[in-house]
Order: C-alpha cells, then structure tokens, then sequence
C-alpha cells in the first residue's frame, strides 16, 4: 500500500500586516496570530489597530468579528489619529508638555529679546521681530534640551551615589525610538524628550541605564540593582511603553 504523504499546510505568519475597507473607510491593521488564543481579539492603542486571533481561525470568521465591530474600530481609531496628529501649534497660549505638567507659552514682543523664562505655568518668550512659529520652535527646543540637561545631570547626582556607579559622560539623544542608552564605555545617553514626562517616569530611565554600568544585560541582577532605588519600576516601564518618542 502507498501513502500519499500530505502536503505540508503553507505557515501562516505570526504577524502581518493588512489592510480592509470598513464601511467607506480603508484602514490598515496588525494582524497576530498565537496558537494560545481562542477567540479573536481586537486592540487599539497608540499603534493603531492590532487583532489578534487563533492560530487556524477561518478568515470568514476575522471578517465578522471586523465587520460586527466597525463602528467602535473607526470611532476608536478616529480618536487615536487626532491625538497622533495634534501638533503644538507654535504661537502665544500654545500649550507644551514639561515634566509632566501642561505650560503655556507666553510670547512678549521685546526690544532687545531674552532667553526664555519660566514664570509659573508660563514660559515666557521675549521676542525681537516678527516671532513667526518657527522662531517659537526653535527657541523652546533649545530651552527643552538645556531643561534636560539640567533635569538628567540632578537626576544622576542624586541616584549614581546611591547605586555606586559613576558614569563617563551624560548626553542628550534624539532618537527617534529609544528614551536612554548606555554604552560598554559608561557614556549614557538620555532622550531629550523625556523632559516632557513626569519625574519619577526621568528618574527610573536614569536610574535603568545607570544599572547597565553594573549589570551589561536585563537579567534578574540587574532588575534587583534597578528595584533597589526604584521600587515601583515595573509600573513605570509599563507607563513608558505607551508613551511614544517625539
Ligand atoms: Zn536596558
């Protein structure tokens, strides 16, 4: 007797991406699928839109599940694209994100003009000429990144001690997917961005990279050296992950 060995099933990918028309909206998604699940799952977060789906469930049945749940999908999708598209507009009474607060910019045309000034909730910017949105730009990154400095350099005099490390040099990133970096050498790199966040979120991606001069890796060591002056970091990663650089 013959058997015909049975050809093997193509494998589907793990992930991918796709796209759909929903109602008279075309929209693009992640699509997951994981052998642990056993119904379809639909997520939207600062990615977008992610489903994820068992391992061999019938396209008939993700293009139900998709089509039943339209109108939340594009509802929730909607909000997402303006919150991802908002830009600051760069004019007086604009509002700025710094260390966790709101602040609003103040534009002051003056005579001579002055570096920008932080008054309570306002900064304050003393301009000279026209103060067109790319001079209010221009001026409050700067302003940001010297606040980083100033903001890392108290961070890691306050928490190197502690930890006994002592790192080469602190510098400023602007990388566009990561908030801090330390290299074999001891230079640790902090996003300027980060300036923007609350102080405990600064405090543990300082405290996260000056752990490297000690544990080179993510392992439980260098967790406990993380935990030993930030308690609640796991929260706090958590937090991190959902805010997106830039
Ligand atoms: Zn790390």
């Amino acid at each position: 007797m013959m058997f015909l060995r049975s050809r093997s099933k193509p494998v589907l990918p793990a992930v991918e991406q796709r796209s759909l028309q929903l109602s008279d909206q075309h929209i693009t998604y992640t699509l997951k699928r994981s052998g642990k699940r056993r119904s379809i799952g639909l997520r939207i977060d600062e990615r977008g839109l992610t489903v994820s789906m068992p391992l061999r469930a019938s396209e008939q049945w993700l293009h139900s599940v998709l089509q039943d749940k339209a109108s939340w999908v594009l509802d929730k999708l909607e909000n997402w694209q303006v919150a991802k598209v908002m830009p600051i507009v760069w004019q007086d009474g604009a509002t700025i994100p710094f260390r966790g607060e709101e602040i609003t910019l103040c534009v002051v045309p003056d005579l001579f003009g002055a570096p920008p000034r932080l008054l309570g909730e306002s900064l304050l910017l003393q301009l000279n000429g026209v103060a067109t949105p790319q001079r209010i730009e221009k001026l409050v990154s700067q302003w940001y990144r010297e606040q980083a400095l100033q903001v890392f350099e108290e961070c890691v005099a306050h928490f190197a001690p502690l930890m006994e490390v002592a790192p080469r040099t602190i510098r400023l990133s602007s990388a566009r997917t990561q908030w801090g970096s330390c290299s074999a050498r001891g230079v640790i790199s902090l996003n300027w961005q980060l300036v923007k966040l609350s102080l405990p979120l600064i405090d543990y991606v300082v405290i996260h990279e000056l752990a490297h001069l000690k544990e080179m890796n993510h392992s439980a060591a260098f967790w406990r050296v993380v935990a030993s002056v930030c308690p609640d970091h796991k929260e706090l990663r958590t937090a991190l992950r959902d805010i997106r650089v830039g």
